[in-house]
């Protein structure tokens, strides 16, 4: 059995986040933060990228510049009924990243300051012991001080530690398409839109438009946000996105769908207990345009994690 001081379950913004700070508050921890990802970088994500000026506000804390092919996005459109259209412009509202370029970039620094990250590593079991916790995974078993549960929505290390397996609170189908294919012009204007015009149909939520670099291709990333709570199915939502694609002259058969729950902060819900911190973005309110995001990710890997927290 390995012995580390921190094990850190997952690699995404959470995990990797974490690391980087424990490791600047206390660089002597450097061969000591092991973090176990089943994944191997860089990994598909489903995500829109976007990332608000306060993630990388964090980023910038931690020095790492944001280095990944990105659409900074300057202006925003938004729609809403009965057919009213609002503008705004304000430099640098959001930085539009792919999540597998920006993700493997986060390890990559990680690594490089002295964490060990070991990829296509599952964690299957962890297991409480006097003096912390044994995690088991299906190549190793190690024992740690500390877990840190920065293993996203469904995250193993809350459900097996800690209890309380939180539902999803809504859920978002996204896909991308060659802005060449569309009339979409937001990728050139460096905007991205939002569209509540379907509330008047029972949505709860939206549609959105983001600009993204995709192989150096400019494409634009279109999806469909819903609350859990609405008689809307899975079907119902794609139509919406369907017809969102038609508007923008998208070939619809094309683009391939990816449907997502999507996971949000629950007052009263346990965040840790003894040897044990969640990271991830179940640890702070949302807000409505951006119900989930990685802010929270990054944020808590930022400020709970110091070696005094844990
Ligand atoms: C459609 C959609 C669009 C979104 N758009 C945006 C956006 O524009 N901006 C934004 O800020 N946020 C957005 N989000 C939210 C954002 O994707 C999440 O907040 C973010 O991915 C959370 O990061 P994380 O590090 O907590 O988890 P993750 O990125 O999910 O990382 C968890 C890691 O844990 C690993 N793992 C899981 N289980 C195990 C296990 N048993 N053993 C080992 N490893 C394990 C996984 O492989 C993964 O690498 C969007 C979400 C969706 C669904």
């Amino acid at each position: 059995m390995l012995s580390r001081d921190v094990v850190i379950v997952g690699s995404g913004p959470a995990g990797t986040a974490t690391a980087l700070n424990l490791l600047k508050a206390d660089p002597a921890l450097a061969g000591d933060i092991l973090l176990l990802d089943k994944a191997v970088h860089p990994r598909e994500k489903i995500c829109a990228g976007g990332l608000i000026p306060h993630t990388l506000d964090c980023l910038n804390e931690l020095d790492i510049p944001l280095a990944v092919p990105h659409v900074r996005v300057d202006r925003a459109f938004v729609r809403v009924p009965p057919g009213r259209e609002v503008s705004c412009e304000d430099g640098g509202m959001c930085s539009i990243v792919r999540r597998d370029a920006f993700d493997f970039s986060l390890v990559q620094a990680a690594r490089a300051r002295g964490a060990e990250i070991r990829e296509g590593e599952k964690v299957l079991e962890l297991i409480r012991e006097p003096a912390g916790i044994r995690v088991v995974t299906d190549k190793e078993t190690y024992q740690t001080r500390v877990v840190v549960g920065a293993d996203g929505s469904g995250s193993r290390v809350r459900r097996q530690l800690i209890g309380e397996d939180p539902s999803p609170v809504g859920k978002a189908i996204m896909c991308d398409v060659p802005v060449a294919e569309t009339c979409w012009d937001g990728f050139l204007t460096q905007r991205y839109d939002f569209n509540f015009t379907p509330v008047t149909q029972g949505l709860k939520g939206y549609l959105w438009a983001f600009p993204c670099l995709i192989n150096e291709v400019p494409h634009v990333n279109i999806g469909i946000y819903s609350l859990g709570d609405t008689h809307l199915s899975n079907t119902d939502l794609q139509c919406f996105l369907i017809n969102e694609l038609i508007s923008l002259k998208s070939p619809v058969p094309s683009p391939k769908f990816r449907a997502f729950p999507i996971y949000s902060y629950v007052p009263g819900r346990s965040l840790a207990a003894l040897h044990i911190v969640l990271s991830c973005r179940l640890c702070e309110p949302g807000n409505l345009i951006f119900p989930s995001t990685l802010r929270p990710s990054v944020v808590h890997g930022w400020a709970r994690n110091s070696p005094g927290s844990i």
